[in-house]
């Protein structure tokens, strides 16, 4: 067995049944990928529009294409025919530009919300306020070609756990909030992504169902 699927079978070991494992492949090359995928992972991760779109062009097409980064506008027509679900979504502008080019594909994109739950400024998520103000924006409830489907969130980059649970907590009780009051009886909103490969085991048990994790499948980038 390969390096890769021996990592891929270790971390498996620590997931629930109900927890989707995404590889973070960005960096990596279409061979690393290929034998990913021959491993039997589906799901892949990326966080550079042009990156991800040659690879998409050189890889089997049942590959699930996860992005992952900060979408410009701009760029959104070029993975818009193939996305499988764009996590990082941080403003009604990007929102309102995934619906379009959804259209102009005759399709239903599905997203997470990006939620700014670490300290560091520089990165990116709506904050709590921002998030429910986003939910009775008429355009927002307007935008029928993009589907919801949860919250993605990166926690501080630090050794502190409680740090690191705290910032999590935060997600999960937006997350109940959110399901609660726009997602009665709605069951694609389900996608709590956070947990990378320092704080997975922690995002596993602050109520985690998708962790993206890069280093700990492929090694150091
Ligand atoms: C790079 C990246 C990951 C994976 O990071 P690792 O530490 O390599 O597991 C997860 N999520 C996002 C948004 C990333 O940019």
């Amino acid at each position: 067995m390969s390096e890769i699927c021996k990592n891929i079978e270790k971390i498996k070991v620590k997931l629930h049944d109900n927890i989707k494992l995404l590889a973070v492949s960005k960096t990596k090359s279409i061979d690393d990928i290929l034998e990913t995928y021959k491993c039997g992972q589906l799901d892949f991760g990326e966080n550079k529009v042009q990156e991800l779109t040659t690879k998409y062009e050189s890889l089997p097409k049942n590959i699930h294409w996860h992005f992952i980064g900060h979408l410009q506008s701009n760029k959104v027509k070029y993975i818009a025919p193939f996305i499988y679900l764009i996590h990082s979504v941080d403003s009604l502008k990007i929102l309102k530009e995934i619906n379009k080019q959804a259209i102009k594909n005759n399709r239903i994109i599905d997203v997470l919300l990006q939620l700014h739950i670490g300290q560091e400024e520089s990165k990116f998520g709506f904050s709590n306020s921002e998030i429910f103000l986003l939910f009775e924006n008429e355009q927002f409830k307007n935008l029928k070609n993009i589907r919801i489907c949860g919250l993605m969130g990166m926690a501080t980059n630090t050794s502190d756990e409680k740090i690191i649970l705290q910032e999590f907590n935060v997600l999960t009780d937006v997350f109940k909030i959110l399901q609660t009051k726009y997602f009665k009886n709605k069951s694609f909103f389900q996608i709590k992504s956070f947990g990378m490969s320092n704080d997975y085991e922690l995002a596993i048990d602050s109520g985690s169902n998708l962790v993206r994790l890069g280093s700990s499948i492929f090694g150091k980038r």
